[in-house]
């Protein structure tokens, strides 16, 4: 299978709702998923290559693409991450994402 090429519109997940479960972990493709520090799923945004595995497997449906997210679980912090520093071209999709899907936070 050709590898898929971005701009990628990730996924969106509400920790406060999440239970830890770790079925959106467990079907992600491309290992862009994983459990936190507290047990909670998080994004890791780079490897996210949008085939929405994850959304329909969520029992508390907490995960959603990110053009379908409610703005309430986009301004929350520590949902997402990056795997490694971005190339200058990964900024730039970064930026146009945040840009695009109005994402209130970014990591530090
Ligand atoms: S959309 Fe696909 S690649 Fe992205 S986190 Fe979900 S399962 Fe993984
Ligand atoms: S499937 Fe839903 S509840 Fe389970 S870890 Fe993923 S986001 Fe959390």
């Amino acid at each position: 299978m050709a590898e898929k090429t971005g701009p990628f519109q990730k996924v969106v997940v509400d920790q406060d709702i999440c239970i830890g479960c770790g079925a959106c972990v467990s079907v992600c493709p491309y290992q862009a998923l994983e459990l936190d520090e507290n047990g909670k799923a998080r994004l890791i945004w780079d490897l996210c290559k949008d085939d929405f595995s994850c959304v329909p497997v969520c029992p508390v449906n907490c995960i959603w693409k990110t053009s379908e997210a409610p703005d309430s679980a986009k301004g929350k912090a520590n949902w997402y991450r990056f795997s490694k520093p971005l190339s200058d071209a990964e900024k730039k999709e970064f930026e146009d994402w945040k840009a695009k899907y109005k994402i209130a936070w970014a990591p530090a």
